[in-house]
């Protein structure tokens, strides 16, 4: 067994918050180490497209990413919000907000790969290795032990602060972490496709009785996020494309006229989680791996990159030898409580809201859509936490 001590801060997961985190740490002047299970590049090819919102493109300018995301960002001028068998709907425009745009639209990939090659223009720091999935994290007063397998060996590195920012999805068994996880047994399907007119940079979100849809404008075409219980995205799923692109006319409407092309179809699982009261010193969690949210309205990494960069923060104002003490630890998590809170309600409101076919719910949300149309307290709650995640 390898044994390894470290004085620095240690991320799991090099995924998107991760790399915001180390960016954001090697700004303030801190060392990180960054341990990643798959191999550098793994997920360029992720066609999943992310809604950033303008408050992230913010913080990524900060931090020098932006300029190498930007060729390959498409701007949110306008969101457009319908319901299926409603009258209501509702128009956000960024001019509201005298901002350019109301968000920005771009592929996980083009996200991973713009944040790797701010790493390759800027190491200075930041040590990331590749290959190395973490299997278990355990903690005492004083460090995180972090172990994992190398070489058949048990490699372990003990930090005095470990932060996971593995997704969610492999370091459930760490001991003082209990995770609380409503599964929504939907499912959402992904791609990209054509329709007869162009999208004039506006966002569709759509209301269906099976499940949230949009259609954000990506280049010169549109990334569907086609959601629904997962036996009815089972069944759509299995549409030959001519089928697939009918039904999606049926489902969407006529707005951008007919779908002309779908391409290669991708699936998530999706479910709602939150980390409950318990929590081990020397550890914290973020970005998805704290709070996983339905994407229905593109909250997910924009309150995670808001995680990073205030936990960096925390990091900078604390002493090193006060790292990962439970104060610390506290203050970090209640500065985070109320935006994490919040997105993680306003996502299930509008899923549970928005998506059913309960007798008179229909009515009342086509009041709501319109509502939300003339109400100025309500346009701007939306536009704001479309915009900024406030
Ligand atoms: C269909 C869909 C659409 C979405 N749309 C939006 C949107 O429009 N806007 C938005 O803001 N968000 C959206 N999201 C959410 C967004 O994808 C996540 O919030 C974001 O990816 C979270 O980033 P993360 O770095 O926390 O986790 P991840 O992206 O999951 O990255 C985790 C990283 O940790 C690594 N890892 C895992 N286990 C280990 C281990 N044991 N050891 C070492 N490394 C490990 C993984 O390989 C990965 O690189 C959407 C999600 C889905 C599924």
């Amino acid at each position: 067994m390898l044994r390894e001590s470290i004085d620095h801060p240690v991320i799991i997961g090099a995924g998107p918050v991760g790399l915001v985190l180390a960016l954001s740490l090697q700004q303030l002047g801190l060392p990180v180490t960054v341990l990643e299970a798959q191999e550098r590049g793994a997920m360029y090819g992720d066609g999943r497209a992310l809604a950033l919102s303008y408050g992230t493109r913010l913080e990524l300018e900060k931090l020098g990413v932006w300029a190498l995301l930007e060729p390959d960002v498409t701007p949110i001028e306008t969101i457009h919000i319908s319901q299926q068998k409603g009258f209501g709907r509702t128009l956000l425009h960024a001019r509201e907000q005298a901002i350019p745009a109301l968000g920005y639209v771009v592929s996980y990939g083009a996200l991973m790969r713009a944040l790797d090659q701010c790493l390759d223009e800027r190491p200075e720091g930041i040590a990331v290795r590749y290959g190395l999935p973490v299997g278990g994290l355990t903690v005492d007063a004083g460090s995180a032990e972090i172990s994992m397998a190398m070489l058949a060996e048990i490699h372990t590195l003990c930090s005095p602060l470990a932060i996971v920012a593995d997704g969610g999805r492999s370091l459930d068994a760490i001991p003082g972490l209990v995770r609380e996880t409503k599964h929504y047994g939907h499912d959402a399907l992904v791609g990209l496709v054509k329709a007869e007119q162009p999208h004039r940079y506006i966002a569709y979100e759509r209301f269906t009785p099976k499940g949230p849809m949009a259609l954000l404008p990506n280049g010169d075409q549109f990334s569907l996020v086609w959601t629904g219980e997962q036996a009815y995205i089972d069944q759509i799923n299995a549409l030959d494309d001519a089928a697939f692109l009918q039904a999606l006319h049926q489902a969407f409407g006529d707005r951008v006229g007919r779908f002309l092309h779908i391409g290669k179809r991708g699936r998530f699982p999706l479910k709602l989680s939150k980390l409950t009261q318990t929590f081990p010193a020397h550890c914290v969690v973020i970005g998805n791996a704290a709070q996983t949210m339905h994407p229905v309205a593109g909250q997910g990494f924009n309150v995670g990159i808001r995680d990073a960069v205030a936990l960096a923060k925390s990091i900078r104002e604390t002493p090193s030898s006060a790292w990962g003490v439970a104060s610390m630890l506290d203050h970090y998590r209640q500065s985070r409580a109320q935006d994490t809170g919040r997105g993680l309600l306003f996502t299930d409101f509008l899923v549970n809201v928005f998506s059913n076919d309960l007798i008179g719910v229909g009515l009342l949300r086509g009041a709501g859509l319109g509502l939300l149309g003339v109400l100025p307290g309500a346009r701007r709650f939306l536009i704001n936490k479309m915009s900024y995640g406030r």
